[in-house]
């Protein structure tokens, strides 16, 4: 026998944003599916029409391809399976469960939703387990066909088991069992014709041909149900990997309230998509040696399904921002002036009049001691004078005797003659030897002068970058401030 074509897919309900937890499964089923020469799908699950919000799917769409998982089939792209929208294959799930009624794996449910809540608070005030008492499942075929055709409202619903148990294999947690009692008769088709999850996930999973199901493990429950309408239905279940859960840190779920943002969140936080993948595809999964950063293409020749462990992932945000550090280190300036142009443009920094060679010069000297793309904005001082001094260095640097100091020093900037991060760096050398004082006492005043921060670049560099006559002005400017008390 051959082995099929692994195929696989992401299949979000477009009810919010694409959170963390949510890139990650994409991530990881992306990852396979190249790994192995496979299919990714994306599949839009938007049957939950009351939470259905149109913004959040073109935002996720755009997360998705932010983060560079490109989908072989699904919305924009087509696909031999189409549609790819849940919303619009409605057909194919009730044709599902009308074969499930006349095969006699499921029957109409005529309860109400006044009755159902009245049975969920006797269950309740009686400590029993909760749900459908399975009243409809006993009514006489004959009756029930009547009562559909008469147009009476109703749901379908699976007959499940009463006893024995439902087994499944996760490839990372083995079997799994779960009591056939607890699994009441599930609703497959509501009222108004649209699909459960449960329904539509399977239906699609087996009609878009998916060979593994990597989703995370709060799913897990919902497994079993699965299960049953595979068998229902008589088709062979896919393989199932679910992702151990990802969590904050200082314990507890990641979520909203624990640290867990959207990935639009973290592209405004300035994190690179590279980086993004990268930490992502590391909560849960690892490839077995002492590596970390992993550029896109290793991810993948690195990936395999074996290597996901079940314990929890911790979400640690400073391995992430240490991760995007290293991203910054590998890729040159380039690389960044698109990315931070329109930072800087939105700070108020005319770019578009800017040499473009004077922008790259500029992003050399910061991006290795960036981890962040805001990082950059922290350097207006490129391109205007500071209008402040950061308090604490004022209090430090600029006292008694910082302004003679200062005014010392113009005089050797304007005694360098080729002016150059070298020759001053050996015309501030001679001034401290001959004057006995260290350099440090020289540099920090200088940079807070010319900068308005306490740290940045070399300050060499940094005062061949502006300029000697900008370097002249802001000293002078200083001077003046300091002698003036601010
Ligand atoms: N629509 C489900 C979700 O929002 C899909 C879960 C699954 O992968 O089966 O995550």
């Amino acid at each position: 026998m051959t082995t099929p074509r692994v195929r696989v897919r992401f299949a979000p309900s477009p009810t919010g944003y694409l959170h963390v937890g949510g890139a990650r499964t994409a991530i990881f089923n992306w990852l396979f599916a190249r790994r192995m020469g496979g299919d990714f799908l994306l599949r839009v699950e938007d049957t939950d029409q009351a939470r259905y919000d149109a913004n959040a799917l073109v935002e996720l769409i755009a997360d998705l391809k932010w983060l560079g998982l490109d989908w072989d089939e699904g919305p924009e792209k087509g696909g031999p399976h189409e549609p790819y929208f849940q919303s619009q294959r409605l057909p194919l799930y009730q044709a599902a469960a009308r074969r499930m009624l006349d095969d006699g794996h499921a029957y109409p449910c005529f309860c109400t939703s006044e009755r159902l809540e009245e049975l969920r608070e006797q269950q309740k005030v009686n400590n029993l387990p909760a749900g459908y008492d399975r009243r409809c499942r006993n009514l006489p075929a004959d009756v029930a066909a009547q009562r559909v055709a008469d147009g009476e409202k109703h749901v379908v619903r699976l007959k499940a088991p009463f006893h024995g148990e439902t087994v499944f294999t996760d490839l990372i947690r083995g079997p799994i069992s779960y009591q056939n009692r607890v699994l009441d008769d599930m609703v497959l088709l509501k009222g108004d014709g649209f699909p459960t999850y449960h329904l539509a996930n399977v239906v699609d999973d087996h009609d878009m041909l998916i060979t593994h199901v990597l989703r995370g493990d709060e799913w897990i429950p919902s497994t079993p149900r699965h299960i049953l309408i595979y068998k229902a239905l008589g088709y062979e279940p896919p393989v199932f990997c679910h992702l151990p859960v990802i969590l904050a840190e200082g314990g507890g779920k990641l979520s909203k309230r624990k640290g867990a943002a959207s990935v639009g969140d973290y592209r405004e936080l300035g994190y690179l998509p590279e980086a993004m993948v990268n930490f992502l595809s590391l909560l849960g999964w690892s490839p077995g040696e002492d590596l970390e950063f992993m550029e896109r293409d290793v991810l993948v020749e690195k990936f395999t399904l074996e290597r996901i462990h079940p314990k929890s992932a911790v979400f640690d945000e400073k391995k992430l921002e240490w991760l995007n550090g290293q991203y910054f280190l590998r890729r040159d300036a380039a690389f960044f002036l698109p990315l931070v142009k329109p930072l800087w443009a939105k700070a108020g920094i005319e770019v578009d009049a800017l040499p473009e060679a004077y922008l790259l010069h500029c992003i050399a000297l910061l991006k290795d001691r960036s981890k962040r793309l805001t990082d950059f904005t922290d350097s207006l001082y490129f391109f205007r004078d500071p209008d402040s001094y950061e308090e604490k260095a004022r209090q430090k640097q600029f006292g008694e005797g910082s302004a003679p100091l200062l005014e010392s020093l113009i005089s050797v900037i304007e005694g360098v003659a080729d002016y150059s991060a070298a020759s001053i760096e050996t015309a501030y050398k001679a001034f401290a030897e001959s004057n006995a004082r260290k350099v440090g006492e020289l540099i920090h005043p200088t940079r807070l002068a010319i900068s308005g921060m306490p740290y940045g670049p070399g300050l060499y560099e940094l005062m061949d970058a502006l300029g000697k006559d900008t370097v002249l002005r802001r000293m002078k400017i200083a001077v003046e401030k300091i002698s003036a008390g601010f």
